[in-house]
């Protein structure tokens, strides 16, 4: 009897990985087609002076609503275009949208995010700076955001793609700081530009003690290195306004915006103000 139940467990599982890789098969194919035939898309999401609540600059995220399906989340497809190898286009299709977009606001700052795999084309960075070329964007401009993933996992080299990246004139960010096990040192050990602290980080600091402190003390550490810091997830008054106070220059989320499509930009870029959101001096 046992040996039928656990038989039936093993058909089982073996039917629900098959399912899943399947799943994730026909992902990979749309995934593929949607990037061939150019149907992903950039939203922009603002970010703000922590000061004064006005737009300093976006940060560029991409989106595919798939054919028959909806729209599938980030963090499904962008794992799967980086075990596969489509991250490469990706990668460069959105920093290109983007950089044409902004093209349009020239006070903004542009954020796009990198995936390690990315470095992995020896020819990566030159088609970066071909986009810059192709699109006439002032590098100065644009910010790439990276997780500490790769730093960890292969400092030399990570420090020598870094640094070949930050000759096209390019900012650097370490994005998601506070998850995983990104330290202050690697600000310094790597040339990151920026810190941006995570929201889960930010979002702790609702239930107030040692998460607020913890979050201060790493500002605290990223501003002595005189590197500025950008928290994200911001979705309220208080939490925009205890993260001002704690050193942090520029916020981005909710409350000020969701990622939205450039022609919403335009409107917040034009008018000078968020719909509906007044700065609150504290
Ligand atoms: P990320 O780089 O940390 O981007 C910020 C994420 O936080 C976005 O999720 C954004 O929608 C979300 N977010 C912003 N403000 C708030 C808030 O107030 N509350 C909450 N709950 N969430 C907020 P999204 O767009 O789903 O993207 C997820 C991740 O996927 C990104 O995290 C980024 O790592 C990756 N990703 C997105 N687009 C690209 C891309 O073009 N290339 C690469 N390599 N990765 C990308
Ligand atoms: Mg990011
Ligand atoms: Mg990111
Ligand atoms: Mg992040």
């Amino acid at each position: 009897h046992a040996k039928e139940t656990g038989g039936g467990r093993a058909e089982y599982y073996r039917l629900e990985m098959d399912a899943e890789r399947e799943g994730r098969n026909l992902l990979e194919i749309d995934l593929r087609a949607a990037i061939e035939q150019s149907e992903l898309h950039v939203v922009y999401q603002p970010v703000v002076d922590a000061k004064t609540w006005r737009l300093v600059g976006v940060e560029a995220l991409a989106r595919w609503n798939r054919k028959g399906h909806g729209p599938v989340s980030p963090d499904i497809f962008i794992p799967i275009a980086e075990s596969t190898g489509l991250i490469d286009q990706l990668g460069i299709y959105v920093l290109h949208r983007a950089c044409e977009t902004i093209a349009g606001w020239p006070e903004l700052r542009l954020s796009v995010n990198i995936s390690p795999g990315q470095f992995r084309d020896p020819a990566f960075v030159a088609h970066v700076g071909a986009v810059f070329r192709d699109t006439r964007t002032d590098p100065a401009r644009i910010t790439l955001e990276m997780t500490e993933g790769y730093f960890i996992q292969n400092p030399e080299r990570a420090r020598a793609a870094l640094a070949k990246l930050k000759r096209l004139g390019v900012r650097i960010a370490l994005d998601d700081f506070g998850v995983g096990f990104s330290s202050v040192g690697y600000l310094r050990q790597f040339g990151f530009d920026r810190m941006k602290i995570d929201k889960s980080m930010v979002h702790a600091m609702d239930d107030g003690g040692r998460a607020v402190d913890m979050l201060q003390a790493t500002v605290a550490l990223a501003r002595s290195l005189e590197i500025p810091v950008t928290a994200e997830g911001v979705e309220t008054k208080s939490q925009a306004l205890a993260l001002k106070r704690s050193g942090c220059d520029e916020l981005q989320g909710y409350l000020f915006g969701k990622p939205m499509s450039a022609e919403e930009i335009n409107t917040i870029y034009r008018n000078d103000s968020f719909p509906g959101v007044t700065v609150a001096y504290g």
